[in-house]
């Protein structure tokens, strides 16, 4: 594996340094960033993304922490070497307009090329070829004022990619895109990291953007709460396998509070039936699920689907294992109803009679689940996580961790294999019940 070309240890970043209003931004933040890695920061307004972006480019010392770029510590660069940093090392798009005004879109391109001492002759045709990548040739004399908020983004995308750096920092680029737009902005961001090998990192509190990166580092409260790498992408850090399939769960829980369309139901399923198939069937198997999960299939035709031949159209189980899974389907479909009738009550502010009623249900659902007993303490409680993590009070993680916590510390008592079952069920019935919308992601 390739030397990292960005590392974090330990990052601690303190606004207001011994003043009154001190105040920590960043508190021990550590990792590693590979070349040609896509990486996204994510976390809600406030929690330390900006400033982590701030001390990566150079411009806000850490008052404490270890930071390597290209294996060399920034803040021991003289200004000669650091402006040489911020321009050949790491290219910049702020989501906020940042753009010169009163000069065309070419000359904002190859600006630094001018500091530089390029010719005209040479940086105007290098200017040219780059905005002509980004679909912005036909725009390059015009003034930045004239352009749409896509097209603003793509020749920002083409200034921070003209001294073509190793690194391309993204805060929030799309921000204050409309979805077209947005994705126009994504997918160059994406050309740049597969085709140029450019290691990129952006900053977004957009969950549909997070699909774009092999890894997603989750800030919280100035700190990194967790690394998920993204099954979907061939993985250029060193993974734990294991921790993959986890994780999948894990992002999908994430997008919970989000409206998920059917897709990300389709998939949660197809985990949780596990992956014993080939990738034919495991297709086959998506395409019933979404039938399902739709209403257009009842659940007869839905078990003779996975258990007829695979060349008659079926997954081409085996009639106990179709009935196994038909099962399953339909109990969590079933259980979901419930999720869904709680959310809907609960969004409308509208759940004093019957929330109690929904809340014992699903508790009952995860009682008969686990199948070892109960006692009185252990269900009260059970059933007190359960509307916690119904009213959005506590994370999946949390939901977890007490129900591994001692009885006589307050928890349920569980070992962590039940701990764990419990909260995989659980999340599972909490997405297939979200209401579900096509749009987004
Ligand atoms: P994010 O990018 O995740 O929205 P920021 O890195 O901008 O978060 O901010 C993290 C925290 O640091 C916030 O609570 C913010 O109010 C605080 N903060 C940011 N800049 C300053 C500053 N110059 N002085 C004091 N506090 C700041």
């Amino acid at each position: 594996m390739p030397e990292p070309i960005i590392q974090l240890k330990d990052l601690e970043i303190t606004y207001n340094l011994g003043k009154v209003n001190e105040f920590k931004a960043t508190r021990g933040v550590s990792m590693e960033i590979f070349p040609g890695e896509f990486v996204a920061f994510f976390g809600p307004s406030g929690c330390g993304k900006s400033t982590m972006f701030y001390s990566i480019l150079g411009i806000l010392p850490p008052s404490g922490c270890e930071l390597y770029v290209k294996g060399e510590n920034p803040y021991s660069f003289s200004p000669e070497e650091m402006v040489n940093f911020q321009t050949n090392t790491i290219g910049i798009i702020y989501q906020a307009f940042f753009l010169i005004n009163s000069i065309s879109v070419i000359d904002n391109v190859v600006l630094t090329q001018t500091f530089h001492g390029v010719p005209p002759g040479k940086r105007k045709p290098w200017g040219k070829q780059i905005l002509k990548r980004f679909e912005m040739d036909i725009h390059s004399e015009k003034y930045p004022d004239n352009l749409s908020g896509g097209q603003y983004q793509r020749v920002s995308v083409s200034r921070a990619m003209v001294n073509n750096p190793d690194i391309l920092l993204a805060d929030e680029p799309t921000g204050n895109l409309d979805s077209v737009s947005t994705k126009q902005v994504m997918d160059a961001l994406e050309e740049i990291n597969m085709v140029d090998k450019k290691t990129v990192i952006i900053i977004t509190h957009n969950a549909a953007q997070l699909s774009y990166a092999h890894r997603v580092f989750y800030m919280g409260d100035g700190k990194l709460q967790r690394t998920v790498p993204n099954p979907d992408k061939k993985q250029i850090a060193k993974i734990d396998k294991q921790k993959i399939l986890v994780t999948e769960m894990d992002q999908l829980s994430k997008l919970w509070p989000y409206d998920n369309p059917v897709t990300l139901k389709v998939k949660s399923l197809v985990n949780y039936l596990t992956q014993d198939m080939s990738f034919d069937q495991l297709v086959r198997l998506e395409d019933f699920l979404r039938l399902i999960i739709e209403r257009k299939m009842s659940r007869e035709e839905f078990a003779k689907s996975l258990s007829r031949e695979y060349r008659q159209g079926g997954v081409g189980l085996s009639s106990n294992l179709a009935a196994v899974m038909s099962e399953k389907v339909e109990k969590i479909l079933h259980q979901a109803e419930d999720t869904r009738r709680f959310r809907r009550r609960f969004t409308a502010n509208n759940f004093f009679s019957k929330e109690k009623r929904l809340i014992d249900r699903l508790t009952k659902y995860l009682i008969e689940e686990h199948r070892g007993e109960l006692n009185l303490t252990q269900k009260r409680r059970l059933k007190e996580l359960v509307y916690n993590r119904m009213a959005g009070l506590i994370r999946k993680e949390e939901f977890e961790d007490s129900l591994g916590t001692p009885i006589e510390e307050g928890g349920v008592g569980f070992s962590p294999k039940p701990a764990r079952q419990m909260t995989f069920y659980f999340e599972n019935i909490i997405i297939q019940g979200n209401e579900t919308k096509l749009h987004g992601h």
